[in-house]
């Protein structure tokens, strides 16, 4: 058996919306009904004023620091355990990012440790919904208000989870998600900025199609960036929304049958559900602990042997070595970023997945750390 770690889950609509897009020869990133379609959805579903179409979740989290003025010499507090993507924004913006070490339980960013990094430099802090668990967003925002902070959301991988009952992406200033293939949503490629913000929302629509002039288009009032989501991805994107729905509750079917057949094993952190917490299980984690502690690869090899994918978590901002050798971060600044990063992997989590893959999973997990 193969079981792969996830699959987009597409049927007719997409076709008949990518069909419709290319039929009509509206396949750029001005022109056609899909861009503010797919941004409307996007807006009615997170709750929020506004959203804004752009090319991935990386150009998202890039234009969301650019709108908010982030320049050099301004420190951001990000999140140490994420995609570099969310690191790489800061510097595009020529900014320090400092990065925060997480919590043991979500793996997301430890409220406890932001003030203590807080100096007259910091304008932001990005937060990041990791696996789809949301971010513990009370004290983050109370601290945010007391230092006048502005505060991101990296909801990439985050979509309709919710903290308290509200959506990620409507908690901060700005939600940046990504609509990458493996993502809750896909486009194949693509991202969109949420905010409540109308001024935000204007200056990120002009920046994302290189800040053309209002009277005279190419007198341009700003660098500008192309960073335009297309038609065609837009239409793939309606048609995702239309069943985002399903594919959570699809997200959590898979998850609940994990941490039912995979509770109780010794040496396995599971994923959590806070109380605060609405989890979409963009990826069912893993963490290995105590006595499988330091097994990953070997571990992860004989999964694969089995067909089994897997795919180790992220190496975390303060173990990357280009960021070491610059002295921007040392290996010590984040010790828990750490041992996740070296101890954590995700297993098959796709929509789609049967109850006979997931059977096959947890009988090829328990098989292979019996050994340990
Ligand atoms: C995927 C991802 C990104 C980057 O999104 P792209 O669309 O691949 O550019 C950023 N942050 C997090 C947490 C992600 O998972």
């Amino acid at each position: 058996m193969h079981v792969p770690v996830s699959k987009p889950l597409f049927s007719e609509l997409e076709k008949k919306y990518v069909l419709d897009a290319l039929e009509k020869g509206d396949i750029s990133g001005f022109k056609g009904q899909y861009i503010k379609k797919f941004e409307d959805q996007f807006a009615t579903f997170c709750g929020v004023k506004h959203a804004v179409t752009v090319s991935s979740g990386t150009t998202a989290l890039h234009l969301a620091l650019a709108v908010l003025g982030i320049k050099s010499d301004d420190e951001v507090l990000v999140s140490s355990l994420t995609n570099m993507a969310t690191f790489f924004a800061v510097l595009y913006q020529n900014a320090k990012p400092i990065p925060v070490d997480c919590e043991l339980e979500t793996l997301n960013i430890d409220p406890l440790l932001v003030e203590e990094k807080i100096t007259d430099k910091t304008k932001a802090i990005i937060v990041v919904h990791l696996y789809g668990h949301p971010v513990d967003m009370d004290p983050i925002l109370a601290l945010a208000k007391k230092y006048n902070l502005y505060v991101i959301e990296d909801a990439a991988e985050a979509h309709g989870a919710e903290y308290k009952g509200r959506k990620v992406g409507s908690l901060g200033d700005i939600g940046c998600f990504s609509f990458y293939a493996n993502k809750i949503v896909t486009t194949g490629e693509g991202g969109m900025i949420t905010t409540n913000n109308p001024e935000l929302a204007d200056k990120a629509r002009s920046l994302k199609a290189l800040a053309f002039g209002k009277e005279n288009k190419f007198m341009h009032q700003d660098v500008g960036y192309n960073y335009r989501l297309t038609n065609l991805q837009s239409a793939l994107g309606c048609a995702q929304m239309d069943k985002i729905d399903l594919i959570i509750k699809k997200k959590r079917q898979m998850a609940e049958y994990y941490l039912k057949n995979l509770a109780g094993i010794e040496g396995l952190q599971l994923p959590v559900e806070k109380d605060y917490a609405f989890n979409v299980y963009w990826m069912f984690n893993l963490v290995l602990t105590g006595k499988l502690m330091g097994k990953r690869k070997e571990i992860m090899s004989q999964l694969e042997e089995k067909g089994v994918e897997v795919r180790d978590d992220f190496v975390p901002f303060n173990d990357q070595e280009i960021f070491i050798k610059s002295d921007l971060t040392q290996h010590e600044d984040c010790p828990l970023a750490t041992q996740i990063g070296k101890n954590g992997f995700y297993i098959p989590s796709g929509t789609d997945i049967s109850e006979e893959e997931q059977n096959y999973v947890i009988e090829q997990i328990k098989e292979v750390i019996k050994i340990f």
